[in-house]
This record gives structure tokens, C-alpha cells and sequence, in this order.
């Protein structure tokens, strides 16, 4: 007890600290109250070191030391840059789409200086904050006008807010899908206020499974869901949006379709599988399609609905949508994004995910081989490390089946134990932009279609 109450007298106090001239560049760069309650954190951490180990703790020596270390570490973004090599492209954990600089650049503009949001440089009228937009995506889709919202399930959710107006929507039950847990089509619906209407089974609709639907009257819209992170394969039938909206002209009554990723180009040109373009849905004759900014369309996380120039009035008129409504930084960097798919020649080159996506197996292999030699150094002897061809993934739910080849670097813990396979994959999430690989069949992948940046990582890797 004695002995405690020597040791604990041997602690400074924070007044005495805070005078040190060691201390003053702390308060200067973190400021006076955080250094403080650093400081008091500190002091509670050492007494409970004395009354454990019955010593002074380590950090006595050198206080400022400790706290610097302390305040620099929380001083970190919760938004860390990291290297994705999971190999999965889109990864929604990990943000999605990379933009492209031309919309980097242009949020920056936005962020800096006031903007012509909703103002109009030829007239007293008040612009629209989607005109600009909503120009650019009907040249691109081939739409009447345009809208624009926060994300895709943001745009199921005003579209049948605004066109169902508390009325039945009919959608196929192979359809009723689940996006990344709290997005269910049957919730979304109760959402905004409408009845839906189940036809088909799981595995087989026919058009006359919507006929039968639509016979009372009450029948709002007919819905069509792009089944984006499953397939169904099979004794299967399901209703193409031609057909759909072949007989929803016929009965009056909008066909709408959710295309979750969508894209604006044609993948296969490319060799990519090919996905529905909302262009092809509107052509097909449907009313109204929607789809997400920053999955295969390659920008920021939007959701854009497409279509009549009748309804996209409704929704641009529903109170839902200035709850919805996309901020200026977002249309900023999807106009610059959607600039880009102007000039279709140099799209593959400007448009990260595209980049991403298309790279060949033979290059990222080649990749691999130039890094091995020094990670085969570098971690050689605690790890058997190879070169492996392997699947990567799109993501997002985009193309769920689809694999593209590519190539890994393989970590084997050569004491084929778990221990060190964790204890590799915590050593490269605390690097200094910390990497993400894959754990499988008890070994690290770090799958390099997504590595860029090849002198940085190994550069941090290798110090
Ligand atoms: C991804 C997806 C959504 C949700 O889009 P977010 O932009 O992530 O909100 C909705 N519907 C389908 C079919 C999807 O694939």
C-alpha cells in the first residue's frame, strides 16, 4: 500500500505537464481541451498500472511522447483510404465506385465556390437543381426527362410513392428480391403507401399472370425488378419488360422497372456480360426505370429515375422528393461522370470501374510476377507466397454469377496455423493505408485487379 503511495506520488500533474515546453506544440496542433482529457486518460491508465504491476508505468519517461501518439491516433478519419484486394470491384463496404478525376475535380469546384444550383444565369426564374443533369440523361438513355435522388432505393421508393398513389402494384414473386438487408421490395412498398400485388411463382410468371392481376381496376403500376444479386435457374419464365409494356399500354397503366446497377453503355463490347441499359427498358416501352449512380455506372452514389415526361413531373413535385433530393456535390460529380460516357472512345480509360473491370487476366498476371520476388522476400519465411490465377467479382450485386479472371498473391502460413494467417492480415490492416485481401482455403489472396498505385503499396509493404 505504502509502496503504491510512492509511486503514485511520482506522477505528474496535468498543470505541471501542460507548462512543459515539450507540451506546447500538442496544444498548438490539437488544442487546449483534447490535450487535457488525453492527458487525464493517461494519468487514470497510470495509476491502474501501478495498482497492478506495482511499477511506474513506461510512458512516465516520456509523456508528451504518449500523448502525441494518443492524439494522433484518434485523430485518424473514420474514412480511412485503403487498398482493395479483395477482388470484388464494386465493394459497397469499402465505397463502391472510385470516381473518376473529372468529378473529383468538380466536387472540388462545387465544394469552393457558390454554384448555379438552382439558379438560372438567362432569366429571373428559379432553375431546377436536376435540369442540367436531366438534359445530359436523356441524350445518354434516350428518356424524356430525368430525376435525380440520393441512391437507387431512394428512387423505388419516390417512384412508387409518387406514381402508385396508395394503389396496387403487380410484381412477379421471382422478383420480391432483398438488397443488402434492409431493402426488401415488399417493405419498400408498404414504405410508400402501396398494395402489392403478387403473380407467378418463385421460379414461373406469364404475362397472363399479370393480366389476371390487373382485371378489378385497381391496378396503379406494373413493376418489373432487376433480380441484381441472384439468379434463378432452370424450369424457369419470366416476363420480359417488352411484353410488360406491351400490355400495360394497352391497359393504360405505367410499367415501371427497378434496374439496380443498369448501364449506360454496352459491357460486351468489352467482353464483360452483358447487363440491361436503361436506354433498351425505355425503348422497350417502359414508363419509368431506375438505377443506382455508383455501381457499374461508375460515379457517386445516386439514384436516377428515367422516363415520361408526365410522371417524372409527379415525382418531381411529390413531397418525398426534397427529402430525397441529391446534394451538390453528388450531381457535380455525376455530371462530370456522365460527360464522360459523351466521349464513349476514352471511357475505359477515365472511368475507374470500367478500368477496373476490363483489365485482362494476362496483365494483372504480369503484375503478379513483377511483385513476387520482393513479397517472396519480404514474408518468405514465415509464409509459403505464390502467384495463383483467380475469380474476381463485379459486386454490388451486379452480375452476382459473372466472374472475371484475374490474378493473386497467395500468403500459406508455413506453420499451417490460423495464428499467423490472422496475425498477417492484422499487420496489413494496420499499415499506413491499410490492405484488404480475402481469406480463403486457409490462405490470404490478395487478388491485384484493383491495384493501381503498384510503387506506393510496395513501397509501404517493403520499408
Ligand atoms: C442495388 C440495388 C438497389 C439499391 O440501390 P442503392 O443505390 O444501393 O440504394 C435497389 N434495387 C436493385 C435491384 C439493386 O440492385
Amino acid at each position: 500500500m505504502t509502496s503504491h503511495r510512492t509511486l503514485y506520488s511520482q506522477l505528474p500533474a496535468t498543470d505541471r505537464l501542460l507548462r512543459d515546453a515539450s507540451f506546447s506544440a500538442l496544444l498548438h496542433e490539437f488544442g487546449h481541451s483534447r490535450v487535457v482529457s488525453t492527458l487525464r486518460e493517461m494519468l487514470d491508465d497510470a495509476r491502474e498500472h501501478i495498482r497492478l504491476q506495482e511499477t511506474l508505468p513506461p510512458w512516465n519517461e516520456d509523456w508528451a511522447a504518449q500523448a502525441k501518439q494518443k492524439l494522433e491516433a484518434n485523430q485518424r478519419s473514420a474514412l480511412q483510404p485503403v487498398f482493395n484486394l479483395t477482388g470484388t470491384v464494386l465493394h459497397t463496404n469499402l465505397g463502391r465506385a472510385l470516381q473518376a478525376e473529372a468529378a473529383v475535380e468538380a466536387v472540388a469546384q462545387v465544394m469552393r465556390s457558390p454554384i448555379t444550383l438552382e439558379y438560372n444565369l438567362d432569366g429571373a426564374a428559379r432553375g431546377h437543381r436536376d435540369r442540367a443533369l436531366a438534359d445530359l440523361l436523356c441524350e445518354l438513355t434516350g428518356a424524356e426527362d430525368a430525376c435525380i435522388v440520393n441512391n437507387n432505393a431512394a428512387a423505388v421508393l419516390l417512384m412508387l410513392a409518387a406514381c402508385a398513389d396508395g394503389g396496387e402494384v403487380v410484381v412477379s414473386r421471382g422478383e420480391l428480391v432483398e438488397i443488402g438487408g434492409a431493402f426488401r421490395i415488399p417493405d419498400v412498398m408498404r414504405q410508400a403507401g402501396c398494395r402489392l400485388v403478387e403473380v407467378g411463382t418463385t421460379n414461373r410468371t406469364h404475362l397472363k399472370d399479370y393480366r389476371k392481376a390487373t382485371v378489378d381496376g385497381n391496378v396503379a403500376l406494373l413493376m418489373k425488378v432487376h433480380t441484381s444479386n441472384y439468379q434463378i435457374e432452370g424450369f424457369t419464365k419470366t416476363v420480359s419488360e417488352a411484353e410488360l409494356a406491351e400490355l400495360g399500354n394497352e391497359l393504360n397503366v405505367p410499367v415501371i422497372s427497378d434496374l439496380g446497377s443498369g448501364s449506360l453503355v454496352d459491357l460486351s463490347q468489352w467482353g464483360l456480360p452483358p447487363e440491361p441499359m436503361p436506354k433498351q427498358m425505355l425503348a422497350a416501352g417502359v414508363s419509368l426505370v431506375s438505377f443506382s449512380g455508383d455501381k457499374l455506372l461508375g460515379g457517386p452514389q445516386a439514384g436516377i429515375i428515367v422516363g415520361k415526361k408526365e410522371l417524372i413531373a409527379r415525382i418531381q413535385s411529390h413531397p418525398l422528393k426534397r427529402a430525397l433530393r441529391a446534394d451538390k456535390m453528388t450531381l457535380a460529380a455525376l455530371e462530370a461522370t456522365l460527360r464522360l460516357y459523351q466521349h464513349p472512345e476514352t471511357l475505359v480509360e477515365r472511368l475507374p470501374t470500367l478500368r477496373l473491370l476490363t483489365r485482362d487476366a494476362t496483365s494483372i498476371s504480369k503484375q503478379a510476377q513483377r511483385l513476387f520476388p520482393a513479397l517472396q522476400t519480404h514474408f518468405g519465411e514465415q509464409f509459403e507466397v505464390r502467384v495463383e490465377p483467380c475469380l474476381s467479382q463485379i459486386g454490388s450485386g451486379s452480375l452476382p454469377v459473372d466472374r472475371l479472371p484475374s490474378a493473386a498473391i497467395t500468403f500459406t502460413p508455413k506453420d499451417g496455423r490460423g495464428v499467423t494467417l490472422n496475425a498477417l492480415t492484422q499487420r496489413l490492416r494496420e499499415q499506413r493505408k491499410p490492405v484488404i485481401g480475402r481469406i480463403s482455403d486457409g490462405r490470404l489472396w490478395l487478388d491485384l485487379r484493383c491495384l493501381e498505385d503498384e510503387a506506393g503499396f510496395m513501397e509501404m509493404l517493403t520499408q
